[in-house]
């Protein structure tokens, strides 16, 4: 099949990158995923097994504040360990404690925890779900705790 001589191989003249092209002609992201290893499949997709970092989804639910004057004195962003400007933006995680959004994000992609109390990072639909449903309607205060 290699030997026709005369007859141009269908992928002959257009090489490697005309095929890419074509792909993505498709809509298939060729480039993106091509330069890829799994190491880095993984690191972007998860496979299950590694729950020591968080999820984008979860880096995106956490919710950016504005930090106030009282907020930002004193205080500074532990991962870069610049002062916060007051009337920047800080994300707050669920412990309470603030940092640059940037940095936060890159952290929580290694490590899922929070870098000063080492509370683990839960993302908002990790914690109580849609909260669709009210819980106990019908029923009595709930008091109890
Ligand atoms: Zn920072
Ligand atoms: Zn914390």
């Amino acid at each position: 099949m290699f030997g026709s001589m005369g007859l141009p191989s269908p992928f002959g003249p257009m090489g490697v990158e005309g095929i890419e092209q074509m792909l993505s002609g498709f809509g298939l992201a060729v480039d993106g995923l091509g330069g890829m290893t799994y190491e880095d499949l993984l690191d972007r997709f998860g496979d299950g097994s590694v729950d020591n970092s968080c999820s984008q989804s979860t880096i995106d639910s956490i919710p950016i504040v504005p930090l106030t004057e009282a907020l930002a004195s004193g205080k500074n962003c532990v991962i870069c360990l610049e002062d916060f400007e007051e009337g920047s933006k800080a994300k707050k995680l669920g412990c309470g404690h603030y940092f640059h959004p940037e940095c936060i994000d890159r952290w929580l992609k290694i490590s899922g925890t929070c870098p000063m109390c080492k509370e683990v990072v839960r993302g908002r639909e990790e914690e109580g779900g849609e909260g669709g449903e009210g819980a106990g309607a019908g029923g009595g205060e709930g008091g109890e705790a």
